[in-house]
């Protein structure tokens, strides 16, 4: 089992992401620490980063797909402006308009 991860931690990923993609964080630290959280649980009891806005099946290779960053992150802060769970947005994206809805992309 991979060791324990704290905020601190997944903070330090989401950032690694962010800074890999050009991409930036939700500037609300509120919800931006409601998913940090959210990765933190999932990753502690799974052992991956799986998506903090979606129900796991506890199998990473079922799961692939929606571990953070998602497979369709990029499509989505593209046509959007931000991530389904608006962890992350387009960096031009304007974060004090309203979130928009995203279908899943899931299929
Ligand atoms: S929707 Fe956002 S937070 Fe969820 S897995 Fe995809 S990139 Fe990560």
């Amino acid at each position: 089992m991979k060791g324990k991860k704290n905020v601190e931690d997944v903070n330090a990923y989401i950032k690694k992401i962010s800074d890999c993609n050009g991409w930036k964080v939700n500037f609300n630290k509120n919800i931006l620490l409601y998913l940090a959280e959210g990765l933190r649980d999932n990753f502690n009891r799974l052992g991956y980063y799986n998506c903090p806005c979606r129900d796991s099946q506890e199998d990473p290779k079922i799961d692939r797909d929606i571990i953070c960053p998602c497979r369709y992150a990029q499509a989505d802060i593209e046509e959007y402006g931000h991530c389904y769970c608006a962890l992350y947005f387009d960096s031009k994206y304007d974060q004090n308009l309203p979130l928009k809805m995203i279908p899943e992309r899931r299929p």
